[in-house]
């Protein structure tokens, strides 16, 4: 190798990003596994489970057709967006408009870093949660803007309060990130908390962003409501469909924005400069995922829910609270007395081979917790649930 590389130093904003928070324990990770450890992995929220064959079907015969080759439409093909606004009405009994209500995204990820982009100053303010998904903090970073995490508690249902907001950030706020169900906590959003997420940002004039990656990731009596399904929200809110949880997609790079026509026509201005929208293929793929019959969907569910209740009954017996929601695909569960959240994953992963996630990865408010990740086969989890529960046994929990 040439050793007169010359070093280019990264633009400020890259020097001010946490450090990636995952980097002890993936060390840790190798270093069970370098000892010969059988290592179960429950760290990051990754499905392994195959995309539905309709899906990759579909996509098949879409890769085929050189009308799909060329120059996607950035905000998406008619089609795909006719296939989002009638899932919407479906699923959410909610009517949009197909040609300026809804915008195809690279991922929901693609959709939180452009929205910021588009709105956002270097005298503004990102208003999001902790614990929180890190790429609302990182976006704001990135356009050199300040963000504001409003903490989410046990005692509140993991529900933010825009009242406990101070006035000088509230004034600066441009755009509020929420996420329901919540990533990590397992929360559930009410159609009041909506209400009041909606009556705050009118207030203040700031666009409130719903990310409802998980939507489709639920238990019986759980369904998630949509934004739209309260009063006005078009007036002041845009939300957030991934296909990646939803249909075991993460790879496929799709997701879509539904809601105020000038927030996606803003977005769509960054989006002609940045990128072109997703590949056509994919998006006709994604349609015979929203169009794939109830029992299906309700296949994955189920899978996700007898993967819970093997690991929670693990976790019950062993003593350990956590959030007994069935939404999403994590456990949030507290860490054992006498453990800070980042020793007891450590430890975990030297001790016993399990990797799940410390707390405060996702932001301060979520120190004493971990998440579970269901993302391994049912036998696995319940071994790892075993030596969760063994694990506290041999230091006195
Ligand atoms: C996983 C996740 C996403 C990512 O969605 P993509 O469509 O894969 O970019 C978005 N938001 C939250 C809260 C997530 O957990």
């Amino acid at each position: 190798m040439n050793s007169k590389t010359n070093t280019i130093k990264a633009a400020a904003w890259v020097e001010k990003l946490p450090p990636y928070l995952f980097a002890k324990l993936d060390e840790a990770s190798r270093r069970a596994k370098d000892a010969g450890m059988d290592v179960i992995d429950l760290g990051t929220g990754d499905p392994d489970i195959p995309t539905p064959a309709p899906v990759v079907t579909a996509m098949q015969k879409a890769c085929a057709d050189p009308s799909t080759h060329k120059y996607p439409s950035y905000s998406g093909s008619l089609e795909f967006r006719t296939a989002c606004t009638d899932w919407m009405n479906r699923r959410f009994g909610i009517k949009l408009d197909p040609q300026n209500q809804v915008m195809a995204l690279i991922g929901a990820k693609e959709g939180v870093a452009h929205l910021v982009q588009a709105f956002v100053g270097p005298q503004d303010v990102v208003l999001a949660t902790t614990p929180g998904y890190p790429p609302y903090f990182s976006s704001a970073t990135m356009v050199g803007a300040e963000s504001y995490a409003m903490p989410l508690l046990a005692e509140n249902d993991f529900l933010p309060r825009f009242d406990q907001v101070p006035e000088d950030v509230c004034h600066r706020t441009k755009i509020i990130f929420i996420n329901y169900p919540n990533n990590p906590t397992g929360g559930v959003a009410t159609l009041e908390f909506f209400k009041t997420a909606i009556e705050f940002a009118k207030k203040h004039n700031a666009l409130l962003v719903h990310d409802a990656a998980y939507s489709e990731s639920y238990g019986p009596g759980e369904k998630p409501l949509s934004i739209f399904e309260a009063e006005g929200a078009e007036e002041i809110a845009v939300e957030m469909h991934s296909f990646s949880k939803a249909y075991n997609m993460c790879g496929w790079r799709i997701g879509f924005l539904a809601g105020n026509a000038s927030a996606l026509n803003a977005l769509g201005t960054v989006k002609k400069i940045i990128d072109s929208g997703p590949f056509t293929a994919v998006q006709k793929a994604a349609i015979a995922a929203l169009e794939m019959p109830e029992e299906e969907k309700q296949k994955l569910r189920d899978l996700w829910l007898a993967r819970r209740a093997a690991v929670v009954e693990e976790l019950k017996a062993a003593g350990i609270e956590f959030n007994e929601t069935s939404v999403t695909i994590y456990v949030w569960a507290k860490t054992p007395e006498g453990f800070s959240d980042d020793e007891f994953c450590a430890r975990l992963v030297e001790e016993s081979g399990v990797v799940v996630a410390p707390g405060a990865s996702f932001g301060s408010a979520g120190a004493g917790y971990f998440r579970i990740a269901l993302c391994q086969p049912e036998d696995r989890l319940r071994e790892a649930a075993r030596r969760i529960s063994e694990f506290l046994k041999k230091h006195g929990g």
